[in-house]
């Protein structure tokens, strides 16, 4: 016997969480599956990886490079891990998204300050930006740089304490389930079925659903199903269930991403303070955003460029260096595909050679704002001999033309775009009948932002539209 609710939601990240509470306020029976557990807060970073990390953070693209792709499998999704950054989409991309038909800038903008609100977006103030943030401050205005500002972040009562990516010890950050889930928790007709995984799905009028636990399995009717697993997993059921208006999987865009570090004579102690509370669009290439970025001792270690003895002499002064990040709004492309089902997608992604360039033009600038804040030496994420540079002169000198894709030290945390809306789901998100997708994937390009408040504001304007409420 099948059961009966109004909606099921797939995934309880941004996208699923935002989708699942506005259908619920809406006055709609919600049953929201995810396939995570429920964190508990915690200090240690390796252990919150393990648990709350998809495959624990070892997903990765390749192609001429490989990057890393890491997202959350927890309650609340990647946002339970993420730095907690908000940036609203771009106009310019709002604007040029209005040629799929039934999308109006006009008709998203709402949904964004709705999401900024429930978020409580606020700029990170002075007293607890991270040490790197105010080096990296300080370097812009000695070289009469303007334009770096506070990140605006969702959070309340943050005290700076740098573990955002790895649980917030404190619950302070505004994650899908602290913002979304959790003021429904025990509401009649609103269901969050954690550890629950989909695993099979049949669109119509009726669409149903088999989902399945340590329990056992549950199969349920409702009148639409709302896919939200993700840029790397809402794919999955597109293609082993032959839905959508093309294949879903391809478009993947990513925001290629990477670090410099900096060694200064006084003590940055980069574990205080918030890691991404600052930033800067690259005063001559749009496509570059500068943010700050932390990397604990231990994951430090890891993504240094260096083994052995000098490992040891750069963590022996672990506490002078200094951090900070970059992204690409990429041009370059990637899939994903799924060889062996859904739990280990197969990722490629080529840097084209404009991305390289700009990773390269990023690295180096990050360096000199470093240099001109008082570094003693500045290492650059190269997989090679010759990333330390001891002077901004040096820097400047060095011919960093024959850096390759696979010479950089890469992350990437804003997969998008797999089922792009306007080529795998139409403009109202719905890739058959009775199932729509409300999560990264629908991004129609690279956004060159922070994506997650797009993300919800996609995911509540897809809510109004299936409870009938006027766009
Ligand atoms: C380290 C890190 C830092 C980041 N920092 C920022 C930031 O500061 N600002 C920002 O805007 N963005 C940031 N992001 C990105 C942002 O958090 C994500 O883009 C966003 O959360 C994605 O939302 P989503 O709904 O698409 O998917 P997700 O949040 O990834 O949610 C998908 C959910 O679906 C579940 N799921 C998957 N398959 C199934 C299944 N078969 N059945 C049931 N459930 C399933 C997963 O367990 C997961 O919980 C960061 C990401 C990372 C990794
Ligand atoms: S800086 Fe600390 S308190 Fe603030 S959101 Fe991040 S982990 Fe939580």
């Amino acid at each position: 016997m099948s059961e009966k609710v109004d909606f099921v939601v797939i995934g309880s990240g941004a996208g699923g969480s935002a989708a699942a509470a506005r259908l619920c306020e809406g006055g709609a029976s919600v049953l929201l599956a995810e396939k995570g557990s429920p964190a508990s807060t915690s200090n240690d970073a390796l252990r919150a990886i393990g648990k709350y990390y998809t495959n624990e953070g070892l997903s990765a693209a390749m192609g001429n490079c490989l990057l890393p792709i890491p997202t959350g499998e927890v309650l609340g999704g990647t946002t339970r891990i993420n730095s907690g950054t908000c940036l609203k989409t771009p106009k310019d991309l709002l604007r040029r998204w209005e040629a799929v038909e039934g999308f109006r800038a006009d008709g998203f903008e709402p949904h964004l300050d709705e999401a900024w609100r429930r978020l409580k977006v606020k700029p990170v103030p002075e007293e607890t930006q991270s040490r790197s943030t105010k080096l990296f401050f300080k370097g812009l205005d000695s070289l009469g740089i303007s334009g770096g500002h506070a990140l605006e972040r969702g959070e309340d009562g943050c005290v700076g304490s740098s573990r955002c990516c790895f649980i917030c010890p404190r619950d302070a950050k505004m994650s899908a389930e602290k913002a979304y889930l959790a003021p429904l928790l025990g509401k009649p007709g609103f269901e969050v079925a954690c550890e629950t995984e989909l695993v099979s799905l049949a669109p119509g009028k009726n669409p149903r659903v088999t989902l399945r636990s340590e329990s056992g399995t549950r199969e349920v009717e409702c009148k639409a199903v709302v896919l939200a697993c993700g840029t790397l997993r809402t794919p999955y059921f597109l293609r082993r269930f032959g839905l959508g208006r093309a294949p879903a999987g391809d478009a993947l865009s990513v925001h290629p991403a990477t670090k410099v570090f900096a060694l200064f004579d006084e003590k940055v102690e980069s574990d205080k303070g918030v890691p991404q509370a600052g930033g800067l669009l690259d005063p001559d290439e749009p496509r570059i955003r500068y943010e700050g970025i932390h990397m604990p001792l231990e994951l430090a270690a890891m993504s240094m460029p260096f083994e052995g003895r000098e490992l040891r002499r750069w963590m022996d002064v672990h506490e002078r260096i200094a951090t900070f990040g970059f992204m690409i709004r990429d041009e370059s492309r990637g899939s994903v595909r799924y060889p062996v089902g859904p739990r280990l997608p197969w990722l490629s992604y080529r840097l084209q050679d404009g991305d390289l360039a700009r990773m390269t033009r990023a690295m180096r600038f990050l360096g000199k704002v470093f240099f001109a804040a008082g570094a003693r030496k500045v290492v650059l994420p190269l997989n090679r001999p010759g990333s330390v540079f001891e002077t901004a002169a040096q820097l400047q000198k060095a011919d960093l033309s024959d850096v390759r894709a696979a010479d950089l030290q890469m992350m990437a945390f804003h997969p998008l775009g797999t089922c792009g809306m306007g080529r795998v789901v139409d403009g109202n998100l719905k890739a058959a009948d009775g199932v729509y997708v409300a999560d990264g994937s629908v991004v129609p390009e690279s956004l060159g932002v922070n994506p997650q408040i797009t993300i919800y504001a996609f995911a509540l304007r897809l809510a109004e539209h299936l409870l009938g409420v006027p766009a």
